[in-house]
């Protein structure tokens, strides 16, 4: 039997995270935590609105799960974020001891891997989910914000 809940059907949630940070006119990142087959923490980033560069999308979702299983802790669960973690948020997920971390997108100029960030030695990493749908997403925010200046 097929598992409905794979990855890709979450990073489709992550994707129309994204969505919702495009319409806000922010760039296109979005993020899910699951653990057990639940998304338990879903944000967007909110950079511009939130006028703070910690708004990251990982950032919010860190938050919002720790706070929906009342522990600090991620052990058990997977961050899919359609463009792969910046060393910022990289470096969070270590404290979090995050079990898992999904990406779509690479991000080879800032990315924590071009970085050399050290994630928490328990922390699996999966790259290159659904790819090409979450770098569409981010070219297509930045050609319309070109055409607009
Ligand atoms: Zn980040």
């Amino acid at each position: 039997m097929i598992n409905p809940f794979d990855d890709i059907y979450f990073m489709k949630r992550a994707l129309q995270e994204a969505q919702l940070a495009f319409e806000k006119n922010e760039v296109p990142i979005g993020a899910v935590i699951v653990m057990n087959n639940q998304i338990i923490a879903r944000a967007h980033n909110l950079t511009e609105t939130l006028n703070d560069v910690t708004a990251h999308a990982e950032m919010q979702a860190f938050t919002a799960a720790a706070d929906f299983l009342g522990g600090k802790y991620l052990k058990e669960c997977t961050l899919y974020v359609t463009l792969e973690p910046c060393q910022m948020c990289a470096g969070a997920s270590y404290w979090t001891q995050i079990g898992k971390i999904v990406y779509g997108a690479s991000e080879e100029k800032r990315g924590f891997l071009v970085m050399n960030t050290t994630l928490h030695p328990k922390t699996k990493v999966i790259g290159g989910v659904l790819e090409e749908d979450c770098s569409k997403l981010l070219t297509r925010f930045f050609i319309e914000k070109r055409n607009l200046n």
